[in-house]
Formats: C-alpha cells, sequence, structure tokens
C-alpha cells in the first residue's frame, strides 16, 4: 500500500461508542455539511487538523490485538477518500470490520461514483451511518447514530442491490432494531 496523509482531527485508539466492539476512531478534519448542533464544529475546516500517515496508523493496528474495528468519523470522511479508500481495504483484509459517518446519504455517495476515490471507499466499508445530523430528530435511544433520519447501512448488500439495504442488527442498534 502506497503511504497516504491523512488530516486529521483526533484518533481514539480503544473507542466503544462508535460502533461495536473495541474500536480504532479516525476523525477526519474538514466537513462542508455544518449540521446545527453538531457535536464536533471544531472538525469543520479544512485548515488545520494533525498530518498522519497511513503507516502510522497501520502500526497502530498491527500493534493492538484487541481491535475488533475501525471507524471513521468526523469531519465527513469521504471529503478524504484517497487516503482512506486503501487503509479501509488493507483493514479489511485483516479481518476488521469498517465503518463510517458521513453526512452524505448512501444514494448521494452511489451518484459520486464517476469519483474512483468515493467509489473504492464505498466498496472498502462493512457499515455506513448515513446522513447529516438533524438536532430535530436527535434521540439518545439510537446506540450508534445521533438521529433518527440517519441510517445503518450494510454497504456489501447495498452495492450488490443498488439500493439501500439497512442493518438491523442488535449490536449494531440494539434491542429495539433500527
Ligand atoms: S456531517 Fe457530522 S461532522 Fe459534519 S456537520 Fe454534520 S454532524 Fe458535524
Amino acid at each position: 500500500m502506497n503511504e497516504q496523509t491523512l488530516q486529521l482531527a483526533g484518533i481514539v485508539q480503544n473507542s466503544i461508542v462508535d460502533g461495536p466492539g473495541i474500536r480504532l476512531t479516525l476523525f477526519t478534519q474538514g466537513c462542508p455539511h455544518h449540521c446545527p448542533g453538531c457535536h464536533n464544529p471544531e472538525t469543520h475546516p479544512f485548515e488545520g487538523g494533525t498530518p498522519t500517515t497511513t503507516e502510522e496508523l497501520m502500526a497502530r493496528v498491527a500493534d493492538d490485538p484487541l481491535l475488533g474495528g475501525i471507524t471513521f468519523s468526523g469531519g465527513e470522511p469521504f471529503c478524504q477518500a484517497a487516503a482512506l479508500a486503501p487503509f479501509a481495504r488493507w483493514c479489511k483484509e485483516r479481518g476488521l470490520e469498517t465503518a463510517a459517518y458521513s453526512g452524505y446519504t448512501f444514494e448521494q455517495l452511489l451518484s459520486l461514483k464517476e469519483d474512483e476515490n468515493v467509489a473504492a471507499l464505498l466498496a472498502s466499508l462493512d457499515i455506513l451511518i448515513d446522513g447529516p445530523f438533524l438536532i430535530e430528530q436527535r434521540s439518545l435511544e439510537l446506540r450508534f447514530r445521533g438521529s433518527r433520519n440517519q441510517r445503518t447501512v450494510d454497504v456489501p448488500a447495498s452495492l450488490a442491490a443498488g439500493t439501500a439495504v439497512l442493518d438491523r442488527s442488535e449490536r449494531w442498534n440494539g434491542p429495539e432494531g433500527a
């Protein structure tokens, strides 16, 4: 894998709040969505963040046998798809579950498929939590989502079907389901 550099607002090595199990979470710097009530406004500017190489991130993954998955959060991860896609693929090949949050919907990302980096990142994901955070639909009952409009998308099934297929598993959605 060619080394790439990401602009990151933060890294959490052993997160238990960004998906099931123990995960490495990357908060990407830069977001075009500006959702009112966003919890991470410091991630909005595209200037700033800490340059981080994928080599450094691979070392973090290799050094942590407890990791079960990786989550890309933001910021808007798809604004750094060129660097994230090969890293996500590398993680997936090692058995990690790959997930991303995005302010774009699955349908919007599909419509960007002429952007080969967006398509490659999508193809490297197991789960996509999609759509903007809508404060009027905020709910604290949702396990890993912030607002009810957001969906837990099973990405491989959705790409195969050509339409969004939701993951309704308890591990992602809690006992009440999606
Ligand atoms: S997409 Fe996420 S990071 Fe961007 S403004 Fe909305 S909630 Fe915040």
